[in-house]
């Protein structure tokens, strides 16, 4: 066992609390007080330090500016009914940064460090933990290359940062995906599987021309037929056709593991609930629509948690899907994880960190 690190604390001398308006949050608008740092040099990461959240000097030779080694990770802090602050499965995130940072040729960090600083950061912005169900405090860690240096190599500088931002309910009303068939996401032996950076800014202009269509995401398909489902957006998606729950499978490289989809699977497995891993083809997306068959449709991740699909765009025509039962799997996922979230319900795998 490796002991706690030690982090040294810098209070800011203002806080921004009484500025925030916390019933009317906008994701991602209004920042924390306060940011972990620790920078990676010469092997080894050190002065770990909690200042106060504020800009930060990088040169213009940084080479994330121009080569893009950078990641995040993406999770949430809840209060339960005593004000307790918990975490969902912070292991999890910790472990997954190290998984994209491998594939970005950046180097991990011990999972004590990642789970050390966010226990004393959330405990430094406590405050900052929204109370109201439905509200959540959004933690946003992330590693990026600090080398001031122009040739292309993995830099041998780096710096990994947390910081945090009070979040509302992020999507209010059901969205509507379009099945994307010329651009592409993630490919085999690519970097789908990794939080990068770089993904999100190939996906923007895709999805921005959906957006001016009128939908709200894409329904990503794979790189080499177009022909199978794979993600939504930047979500997992899974689909309840004739009573099965089917989800792409995640061995290929091309689905980002996400650790909602990995929540929902397991609830749909404690449950005996029927379930395939499988792609879904497009062919079968529209066959499901065209028949009736397709009961549910719904993005995962932790922004959303559930975000139900209304209208599913395919092959030039336009799909909608009624409103889920409030008994429906999808309801019941979103509802069970929530008192789990909140710590109204029993957490039988042991996936909330108390801080
Ligand atoms: C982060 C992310 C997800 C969801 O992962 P969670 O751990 O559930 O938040 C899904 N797909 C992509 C592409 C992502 O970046």
């Amino acid at each position: 066992m490796s002991s706690s690190p030690t982090i040294s604390i810098t209070k800011s001398s203002h806080s921004k609390l009484s500025e925030t308006d916390f019933s009317s949050l906008v994701f991602g608008k209004s920042i924390s007080d306060h940011m972990f740092v620790a920078d990676y040099q010469n092997g080894a990461w050190g002065d770990l330090r909690i200042v106060p959240y504020g800009p930060m000097e990088i040169y213009p030779g940084n080479a994330t500016l121009h080569y893009g080694q950078a990641i995040f990770e993406g999770m949430k802090a809840y209060k339960n009914g005593k004000g307790e602050v918990l975490v969902f499965r912070a292991e999890a995130n910790a472990k997954r940064l190290n998984e994209s940072a491998t594939r970005m040729c950046m180097p991990t960090l011990p999972e004590n460090i990642f789970i050390e600083a966010l226990r004393q950061l959330l405990a430094v912005d406590k405050d900052w933990v929204p109370q109201e169900k439905g509200s959540s405090l959004y933690i946003r860690p992330f590693m990026f290359a600090m080398d001031n240096y122009l040739g292309v190599k993995p830099s041998e500088s780096y710096r990994f940062m947390i910081f945090t931002s009070p979040v509302g309910a992020y999507y209010s009303k059901p969205v509507s995906v379009k099945v994307e068939t010329n651009y592409t996401r993630a490919t085999e032996g690519g970097t789908g599987e990794a939080k990068a950076a770089g993904n999100y800014a190939a996906s923007l202009y895709p999805a921005q021309l959906a957006q001016k269509e009128g939908y709200d995401q894409l329904l990503w398909t794979d790189g080499k037929t177009h022909s199978q489902i794979e993600e939504s957006g930047t979500m997992n998606v899974m689909f309840k056709i004739k009573g099965t729950l089917i989800t792409a499978p995640t061995g290929k490289g091309t689905i980002l593991k996400g650790i909602t989809r990995d929540s929902v699977i397991q609830l749909a497995k404690d449950w005996g609930h029927k379930l395939e891993e499988r792609f879904l083809t497009v062919a079968e997306l529209q066959e499901s629509l065209e028949n009736g068959t397709m009961e549910e449709a719904f993005g995962v991740g932790t922004a959303a948690t559930i975000a139900f699909i209304h209208k599913i765009h395919v092959n030039g025509k336009d799909y909608l899907l009624t409103e889920p039962a409030a008994d429906s799997f999808s309801k019941n996922v979103l509802k069970t994880l929530d008192g789990i979230k909140y710590g109204e319900l029993k957490d039988p795998h042991q996936w909330m960190l108390s801080i």
